[in-house]
C-alpha cells in the first residue's frame, strides 16, 4: 500500500467534490502526496495546492490532456509543469472551447434521435467547469432518460454508440510537447486493453514519459504487463484512483488504489531535471 494517489478529478472538471474537498478527503485517508488531474483544465489547482498546506498533503501539478490519436481520443496525464507556461496555458483554453463544441455536436445526435435536451441544461450541470459526458449522463438522469450513467454511456455517449466523435483537440504528438516544453512529464493514461503493441511502441516512439500502471480499470495481469513494458522501454511508472466522487463501479476506491511514493520521487527527479536544462538553455 502506497500514500500517493496522482490521477484525480475534481469540479474543475466532471468530478463531484470541489478541489479544497478533494484535498481534505486526502488527508483523511491519510495520502500524502496526490496531483489533481482534471479533464483538460488546472483552474483547480492553486485551491488544491492552498488546502493541501493546511492539511499537509503535497500536490503535484497534474491535468489529464483529452488527444487524438489514430483518429481516436487518448488520454494523457500531464505532471509537474511550470503552471503559468503560455503554451500549456493556450491549449487548455482551446481544449475548453472544443468541449463545448463536442458536447454541443453530441446533443445534436441525441435531438436527431428524438431526446429533449440542450446545451445550456448541460453547460449548467459543469457549474463553470470543463464540460464532459458525464454532465450530459447527469441531465439524462435527471430527466427520466436512464437510470444511471452506466446506463447513459451505454446506450447513448459511449465511444461506440456515438462512432467517430467529431472534435478539435489537439493531436498526441501536439499534446506531449507542450507539456514537455512546460517543463512536464507525459504519462500514458489508463492503457488498459484500449492500444495494440503496435500502438503502445508508436506512443512510446512520440515521446511519452512513462505509463500509468497503477488504475482502477487494470487487474493484476495489465499491471505487470505494463510494468514490465514501462521497465523494458525505461518509462516512468504512475498511478492512482480517476477519483470522480461518483459511480462507485467506475471509479474506484479513494485511498485505495494508490502508489508508493519511491514511484513519486522518480517523476520529480526526472521533471525538475527537465525544468533544468530548459533554465540553462534560456
Ligand atoms: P469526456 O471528458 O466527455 O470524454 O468524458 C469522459 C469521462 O466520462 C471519463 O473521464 C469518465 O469520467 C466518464 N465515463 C467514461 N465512460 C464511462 C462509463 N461507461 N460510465 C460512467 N462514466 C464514464
Ligand atoms: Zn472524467
Ligand atoms: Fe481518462
Ligand atoms: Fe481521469
Amino acid at each position: 500500500m502506497g500514500s500517493a494517489d496522482l490521477h484525480i478529478h475534481s469540479t474543475a472538471s466532471d468530478g463531484k467534490l470541489s478541489p479544497g474537498q478533494v484535498v481534505k478527503l486526502a488527508a483523511e485517508k491519510r495520502l500524502e502526496v496526490i496531483s489533481l488531474t482534471d479533464h483538460d483544465t488546472i483552474a483547480g489547482l492553486a485551491e488544491a495546492i492552498n488546502t493541501g498546506r493546511k492539511h499537509d498533503v503535497r500536490v503535484l501539478p497534474g491535468v489529464e490532456v483529452t488527444s487524438i490519436f489514430r483518429e481516436r481520443e487518448t488520454h494523457l496525464l500531464g505532471y509537474c509543469f511550470e503552471v503559468d507556461d503560455s503554451g500549456l496555458v493556450s491549449l487548455l483554453t482551446e481544449h475548453r472551447q472544443a468541449r463545448v463544441k463536442r458536447i454541443e455536436w453530441i446533443i445534436g445526435e441525441l435531438n436527431n434521435k428524438g431526446l429533449d435536451l440542450d446545451v445550456d441544461e448541460v453547460k449548467a450541470e459543469a457549474r463553470g467547469g470543463n464540460v464532459g459526458r458525464p454532465h450530459v449522463a447527469a441531465v439524462l438522469i435527471r430527466k427520466g432518460y436512464v437510470g444511471s450513467a452506466r446506463e447513459a454511456f451505454y446506450r447513448y455517449l459511449g465511444d461506440r454508440v456515438l462512432g467517430p466523435i467529431e472534435s478539435s483537440y489537439v493531436s498526441c504528438r501536439e499534446a506531449m510537447q507542450v507539456v514537455k516544453s512546460a517543463g512536464g512529464a507525459v504519462v500514458l493514461a489508463h492503457p488498459g486493453v484500449l492500444y495494440t503493441k503496435n500502438e503502445l511502441d508508436e506512443l512510446t516512439e512520440m515521446g511519452i514519459d512513462g505509463i500509468e500502471v497503477i488504475h482502477p480499470s487494470h487487474n493484476y495481469e495489465l499491471q505487470k504487463k505494463y510494468e514490465d513494458y514501462a521497465s523494458d522501454h525505461n518509462l516512468l511508472v504512475t498511478g492512482g484512483s480517476d477519483y470522480h466522487g461518483i459511480d462507485k463501479n467506475y471509479t474506484g476506491r479513494f485511498g485505495e488504489v494508490t502508489i508508493s511514493k519511491s514511484w513519486v520521487h522518480k517523476l520529480t527527479r526526472m521533471t525538475d531535471r527537465r525544468k533544468q536544462i530548459s533554465v540553462n538553455s534560456k
